[in-house]
């Protein structure tokens, strides 16, 4: 048998659930669009409300307040509930509620590592197979991370993604170049950068 890993990122060690929420990236069952908890979102006031970054209260006008780790992580989003739909589909009213004030603007996500807001989800988010493994990213500083994201992933070029940090183009060229190395991402170009 395989040995448990030393390496077990902290969010998955139980002494550590109590601040780091365990959670798996969310993937949205098949035709949730015509789920019941889809339209419930849609349709229920949420009188609910932020408990810390990564957790809120879901409160819907028809049911019971559930407390829903919604966040950023890498490359993902990772979410879950406590109440019985989530733990029997990994589908709930709750979390799709919270995926559906999140594109109306109406509530916003942190990013876990970066500690960015994010009031819409970002270009980067990924709920496929083509995203980078947790892994990949974890050597990544808060800053390389960021970059990598916006630039390598949702392809925001580098002047622009400077423009937007108030830094020099040089330092975001550098800080990506160094992300890209840890990630061991495949370039399309070797040496390449200014998407
Ligand atoms: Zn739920």
């Amino acid at each position: 048998m395989v040995r448990v890993s030393t390496t077990t990122p902290e969010w998955q060690t139980a002494e550590s659930s109590d601040t780091q929420p365990v959670a798996s990236p969310l993937e949205f069952p098949e035709e949730w669009t015509l789920s019941t908890s889809w339209e419930r979102a849609q349709i229920e006031a949420d009188q609910g409300g932020p408990i810390t970054d990564a957790e809120r209260v879901v409160w819907l006008s028809e049911g019971d307040p559930h407390r829903v780790v919604f966040v950023l992580d890498g490359a993902t989003l990772r979410a879950r509930c406590s109440c019985d739909g989530w733990h029997y589909r990994d589908w709930c009213a709750h979390v799709a509620s919270c995926w559906w004030r999140w594109c109306t603007g109406a509530i916003a996500v942190t990013h876990q590592q970066t500690g960015r807001e994010y009031r819409t989800p970002p270009e980067w988010l990924r709920f496929d197979h083509d995203r980078p493994d947790r892994d990949q990213l974890d050597g990544l500083t808060a800053a390389e991370l960021d970059a990598f994201l916006t630039c390598e992933l949702a392809h925001v070029g580098v002047r622009e993604y400077a423009r937007r940090t108030g830094r020099a183009p040089g330092t975001v060229g550098n800080l990506l170049r160094r992300a890209r190395e840890k990630a061991h991402t495949p370039t399309p170009h070797a040496g390449g950068g200014e998407a």
